[in-house]
């Protein structure tokens, strides 16, 4: 049918439904969007020659030299800078481990707290974006998703479940994508956590962490070839990107607060390659004058002195003093064991976004991305004002620049 008997086609129709103007024109219906996070997939991991369904989306379409994290590079605060477009100081999930008045804790493992929308509510996730602006989203995963934001939720998600089976994941996603026009989510995520999660018990150089890129990758050669099936490879817009990288941190190299403070003269709020701690009232001046001082393998600051390329510390969530580690060293009790889900560590994030350590994966294919494309390093909060780009809705206030990421489009989509 050319163009315009399909026109006229649709004016008789009009007429004969008794209208008396014409159809109003509606923007042809963009490819959807699916943001996959591999937590924890370090840039340079893609090189190792373990992920042959993900060089080939880089190959074809676009490869990051690498995505640089939000401070602290930790998983929560990324996740929601990647869909907010705002630093973790403005979006409020300004660490993994939280202690605020009113608030109460919040933890990874606390459902609760995670599935409560006053943490979040600080900034728009990309799936109240889309749901104010008449979008359908589904989330397989997402920090922040199981919580309404502003009365908006997702309009399918599932409860965070490590143990789903990485095949289901993706054979829901694309059960998501087989739904009618209509119910169709224009905006889908899917996540898995086996890299990090491995990159921390055994290492980044370990031949478990190598395993799990394996494994992930036999789920995203099962995504590509349900895409293809569907005609959707070329037709759906791709990004694989991850929240940070990993560092060594061999566990001779660990710092002892109880050897600088008396433990009952603060409140620990978090550990790890980062500390928050809260001064007991009237030990302010003694517990400052400690961490203060010049310290080996880690520096402290009142959370106003942090330096400002950090984007950090004006946040009320951020505890008053704030401790960072160098790279490979963890803060921890004295005796205490570094873990991560009950188990030792060998690897850490969390240190200064600017170590090419912490760098993150990026890698983008579809109809708008340009094809065989390689390009710099650019910061997370840039993900969101290119994802609004791509779907067409107006982004809410963020620190992000669609500048920085507009040569990645295909002059088309810009
Ligand atoms: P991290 O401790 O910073 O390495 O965070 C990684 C961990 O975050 C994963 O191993 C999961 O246990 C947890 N996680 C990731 N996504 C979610 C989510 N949506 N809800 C709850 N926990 C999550
Ligand atoms: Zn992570
Ligand atoms: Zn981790």
């Amino acid at each position: 049918m050319t163009t315009l008997f399909r026109l006229a086609c649709l004016c008789l129709l009009a007429l004969a439904a008794g209208c008396t103007t014409a159809p109003a024109a509606r923007p042809a219906a963009r490819p959807p969007l699916l943001l996959v996070s591999i937590d924890g997939f370090r840039a340079d991991y893609l090189d190792r020659g373990h992920s042959p369904a993900l060089e080939a989306l880089a190959r074809e379409g676009v490869r990051g030299q690498g995505l640089e994290p939000a401070f602290p590079s930790l998983t929560f605060p990324n996740h929601y800078s990647l869909v907010t477009g705002r630093y973790p100081d403005h979006h409020g999930i300004v660490d993994n481990a939280m202690s605020v008045p009113g608030l109460g804790r919040f933890t990874l493992g606390n459902r609760e707290a995670v599935g409560d929308g006053r943490w979040w509510d600080e900034a728009e996730p990309i799936w109240v974006t889309a749901d104010r602006q008449g979008l359908k989203t589904a989330t397989l995963f997402w920090p922040g998703s199981e919580a309404s934001i502003h009365g908006h939720r997702p309009d399918y998600w599932l409860p965070y479940d490590g143990d789903m089976d990485y095949d289901a994941r993706v054979d829901r996603v694309l059960h998501w994508l087989d739904l009618p026009p209509g119910q169709r989510p224009a905006f889908l995520t899917l996540y898995f956590e086996a890299v990090d999660s491995a990159g921390h018990y055994e290492g980044p150089q370990a031949a478990q962490t190598n395993q799990a890129i394996a494994q992930v990758d036999r789920a995203l050669a099962r995504l590509v070839a349900g895409l293809k099936q569907r005609g959707l490879y070329d037709h759906l817009n791709l990004i694989v990107l991850a929240d940070h990288g990993m560092a060594d941190t061999p566990p001779a190299q660990r710092i002892f607060l109880d050897d600088l403070v008396d433990p009952a003269h603060v409140q620990v709020v978090s550990t790890g390659a980062i500390a928050g701690i809260i001064p007991a009232p009237g030990h302010e001046a003694e517990v400052a004058a400690a961490l203060l001082r010049p310290q080996p393998h880690m520096q402290c600051w009142r959370k106003a002195d942090i330096p400002s390329r950090l984007h950090y510390g004006h946040n009320g969530r951020v505890p008053p003093l704030f401790c960072l580690a160098q790279v490979g060293w963890l803060i921890t009790h004295n005796p205490g064991t570094v873990l991560h889900h009950g188990k030792a560590i060998l690897g850490e994030h969390g240190f200064d976004n600017a170590d090419p350590r912490m760098r993150a994966l990026f890698v983008a294919h579809g109809p708008a991305f340009r094809a065989h494309a390689r390009v710099p390093v650019f910061p997370n909060v840039d993900v969101y004002p290119l994802m609004t780009h791509l779907l067409g809705l107006r982004p809410a206030p963020n620190d992000g620049r669609y500048a920085d990421v507009a040569g990645m489009l295909a002059p088309a989509a810009r």
